[in-house]
């Protein structure tokens, strides 16, 4: 085994979560390592790759972008189908392969240490920090670091070997799955949402376009892949039979750890590895994002603790509205959910609407619908809808 100098922090996975911790640590001077298992950023990515405006003018990418949202088209069994419309992008469909590699450049040029084909296999705790242990080149390196990053995705490793208690019940998991779609219907500036009883119970379909007629066209449900699957093939016969998949793949969204366990001692997890998707849309992304800067935040402060009251109090509103949302959407009847949703098509059908956020959609959805207050009263009684009024006042 071969020994490596010590590092102020070693980020295991250069997604999203990894690249930013890499970079703001970096860009504030300290000396950091980011490992990725795969020979190249970027490769093996498992994402329909959508973003908000919001976090697209956060992260200002000069490049990685394949598509502008301006429509969204809403269809609810086969009972809704309407379209809004702005003139700003709602958000942007990601070419992730290239969006990847640029935020895990930016952490390279700002003075990281990078290190491809490198898995982590395990960690060490020593008397000032820890030495992290890898898979490289058929050999096992040792780097030896006062903090440690997790960021390696749904199935952390740094987690597992660590030892941080995520209460398994606490989760919400999108089992997922995908394929990029060819068909001539497809439209470069609409993304589509599909709901269904039947076909996307706990989740949620979605066609997320690259282009003119290519698309991510993925499915999720909180059951199991094999429904994803199938209800995802049966979702295409129905509505794309003529379709050409050009790939497919299937993949685990994680959420339900903002509650959960963050840090232990000087080991802290971000995005994925930390279950910090959006708990309703299963977007990771932009949390996985703000996690990583959260998270070298709290290192350069030297205190660990600040690591989890910053992601409360950054992600925090958003993440409990959009969980919130989810108990209520998921535990309504087809017609509670059909009435909502025929008020919506009625007012908002070729409407121009600014924003798209759990805020904004449930402060559009209280305006055009009053059956809301009804059915936030059956579900939760006079707190919750007290808790929604006093979110969209
Ligand atoms: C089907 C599907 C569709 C999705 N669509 C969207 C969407 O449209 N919008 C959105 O915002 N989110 C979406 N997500 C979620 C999003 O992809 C994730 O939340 C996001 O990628 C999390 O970023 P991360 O950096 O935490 O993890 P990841 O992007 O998973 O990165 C982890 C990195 O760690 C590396 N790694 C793993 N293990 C090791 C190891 N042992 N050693 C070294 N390196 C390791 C991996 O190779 C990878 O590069 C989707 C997810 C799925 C499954």
């Amino acid at each position: 085994m071969t020994a490596n100098k010590g590092f102020d922090a070693v980020v295991v996975g250069a997604g999203p979560a990894g690249s930013s911790a890499a970079f703001h640590l970096a860009k504030a001077g300290k000396k950091v390592l980011i490992i990725e298992k795969d020979r190249e950023v970027g490769r093996n990515v498992l994402c329909a790759e959508g973003i908000s405006r919001k976090f697209y003018e956060m992260v200002k990418p000069e490049k990685g972008i394949a598509s502008e949202i301006r429509k969204i088209r809403i269809k609810v069994e086969d009972e809704i189908d309407f379209q809004v419309y702005s003139t700003k992008p709602f958000g942007y469909i990601l070419e992730r392969k290239i969006f990847d590699r640029l935020l895990y450049e930016r952490a390279v040029e700002s003075g990281a240490t990078p290190i491809v084909g490198a898995r982590f296999v395990d960690l060490k705790s020593t008397n000032d920090g820890y030495r992290v242990i890898a898979l490289y080149k058929g050999r096992e390196v040792e780097f030896v670091t006062e903090w440690v990053i997790g960021a390696d995705g749904p199935a952390s490793g740094v987690g597992l070997k660590a030892g941080f208690q995520n209460e398994f019940e606490r989760e919400v998991v999108h089992y997922c799955s995908q394929v990029f779609l060819f068909h001539p219907e497809i439209q470069a500036d609409t993304i589509v949402f599909f709901y269904s009883h039947e076909l996307t119970p706990g989740g949620y379909a979605w066609v997320f376009p690259k282009s003119t007629g290519f698309a991510n066209v993925g499915l999720g449900v909180n059951s199991s892949w094999e429904d994803a699957e199938n209800n995802l093939n049966a979702f295409l016969n129905r509505y794309y039979p003529e379709g050409k998949i050009l790939g497919y793949l299937r993949g685990v969204v994680p959420s339900g750890g903002i509650d959960g366990q963050l840090v232990k001692n000087r080991i802290l997890l971000t995005g994925d590895a930390a279950k910090l998707a959006d708990p309703m849309s299963g977007g990771g992304i932009a949390n996985a994002y703000i996690s990583g800067d959260l998270a070298a935040l709290a290192i350069l402060n030297n205190d660990p603790r600040l690591y989890p009251r910053m992601i409360k109090k950054n992600l925090g509103r958003d993440y409990h509205i959009s969980s919130t949302i989810r108990k209520i959407f998921y535990s309504m009847s087809h017609d509670e959910l059909i009435g909502i949703f025929k008020d919506l098509e009625r007012s908002l059908n070729g409407a121009n609407i600014g924003e798209i956020d759990a805020v904004s959609a449930l402060k559009l959805v209280a305006k055009v619908s009053p059956k809301l207050a009804v059915v936030l009263a059956n579900f939760g009684g006079k707190a919750l809808y007290e808790f929604i009024r006093d979110v969209i006042s």
